[in-house]
């Protein structure tokens, strides 16, 4: 399993997003220095690093957007049911007379 997925969330009769990180403590995306004004480290970095800190990667992404993850294979994940509304439907068909 990767440590960063994409879960398909329903909530409130609407599809979302939502970019998670499933890395243990201690792994390279949730170590951070201690003090919080310093934005770029690396491993020879002198201060205290806090082992299990917020995921660097869930901040860049909702800082970039989804064009920032890309998946790692290609394919059909899931399939989830859904329901057709008639609205939608109505406004495909004007769409569709409209050309
Ligand atoms: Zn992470």
């Amino acid at each position: 399993m990767s440590e960063h997925s994409v879960e398909v969330v329903a909530e409130f009769g609407e599809l979302n997003f939502r970019f998670v990180c499933n890395a243990p403590a201690g792994s390279p995306c949730r170590r951070r220095p201690a003090d919080p004004d310093v934005e770029e480290w690396d491993d020879t970095y002198p201060g205290e690093i806090i082992m299990d800190g917020e995921c660097w990667a869930v901040e860049w992404v909702s800082n970039l957007g989804w064009e920032a993850i890309r998946p790692e294979h290609d394919g059909t994940y899931v399939s989830i049911p859904v329901a057709i509304s008639y609205e939608a439907r109505d406004a495909y068909r004007r769409s569709k007379t409209a050309k």
